[in-house]
């Protein structure tokens, strides 16, 4: 019997209200995320692989402005950007991450590159832009990475001094993707600008492997958003593994523990998408919203965003 294949993404969860959403900007939103899932879709569906996909999809999601990665990332306290990315693959627990990166136009790309062509799983800073440049990945200049909005969201952190989670009043804007191919492998990949106004080299749970990210064949691929120290005093996506190797759970049962109440009782507010070997998806967010969208070979196809 062929394989399953079932692709899933994320923009971010948080305080995402729709009377303060205009239709134009819904329109937006939802066309960056079908862009990003179709593209990613499109991989499985020619049979290639779920590290294709959700690298794919992640790329096209971090050259999408509104979202909080890549070309979208948030204005650090200094006016630049650090940006952090992971990709794993649950095939053979292969994984690549990349934290505190400025100018790197794709950060998942990076993070494949360190997993495909370094001995090292995770690279920092000026070395992981040396490492980019040596494997020939664009760079972009400070312009490409300006939009109104971020600088106007770091403005108003600044003289409030504080830092905030993406957009306004606990909004979260990572981007992710998790796959699940038709030769059963799953994969997920994670990346994001951090949080708005961070300091001193601040680095939040998607590059953490088994935090923000975690890819396992045996049980499932997980890509998180939220309140970063939170997720990875929870070891979020770990957890959900976890719960699904040792006690058996389903993947519904395990992720709705952690995000329902793990998270919830010390204060871990967010989301997860989550996929499994069968290909099962779960979405769960103990937020307002969280952008999201899925696909797969039985017929689901949805663009959402509400509860
Ligand atoms: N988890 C991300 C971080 O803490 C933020 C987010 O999901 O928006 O860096």
């Amino acid at each position: 019997m062929p394989q399953n294949i079932s692709i899933a993404i994320h923009g971010g969860a948080g305080t995402i209200l729709r009377s303060t959403m205009t239709p134009e900007l819904q329109a937006q939103y939802e066309a960056g995320l079908q862009q990003a899932l179709d593209a990613g879709y499109k991989i499985l569906a020619d049979g290639g692989s779920s590290l294709d996909a959700v690298e794919v999809a992640v790329a096209s999601l971090e050259d999408f402005p509104l979202f909080n990665a890549g070309r979208g990332a948030v204005f650090n306290n200094v006016g630049g950007h650090e940006m952090d990315a992971a990709i794993m693959y649950g095939k053979g627990l292969e994984a690549g991450a990349v934290c505190g990166v400025n100018h790197v136009k794709n950060p998942v790309k990076l993070a494949r590159a360190i997993m495909d062509h370094s001995e090292h799983v995770v690279l920092c800073g000026l070395g992981a832009e040396q490492f980019a440049k040596l494997q020939q990945l664009p760079f972009c200049d400070d312009a490409y990475f300006y939009t109104d909005q971020r600088y106007n969201q770091w403005q108003q952190a600044l003289l409030e001094d504080k830092v905030q989670l993406d957009h306004s009043d606990k909004k979260f804007g990572t981007v992710g993707a998790v796959a699940l191919d038709k030769e059963g492998n799953l994969a997920a990949a994670t990346s994001t600008g951090g949080m708005t106004n961070k300091k001193f080299g601040r680095m939040g749970d998607s590059p953490v492997i088994g935090a923000g990210t975690y890819a396992n064949n045996q049980t499932c691929a997980i890509s998180c958003t939220g309140h970063g120290e939170l997720f990875i005093r929870c070891v979020v996506a770990y957890d959900v593994s976890c719960l699904m190797e040792y006690k058996g759970l389903s993947l519904k049962e395990a992720c709705d523990i952690v995000v329902y109440d793990k998270l919830v009782k010390i204060g871990g507010e967010g989301g997860l998408i989550a996929l499994d070997k069968n290909g099962n998806i779960e979405m769960p967010f103990n937020s307002e919203g969280m952008y999201r969208a899925c696909r797969n070979s039985q017929g689901r196809n949805e663009v959402l965003i509400y509860r």
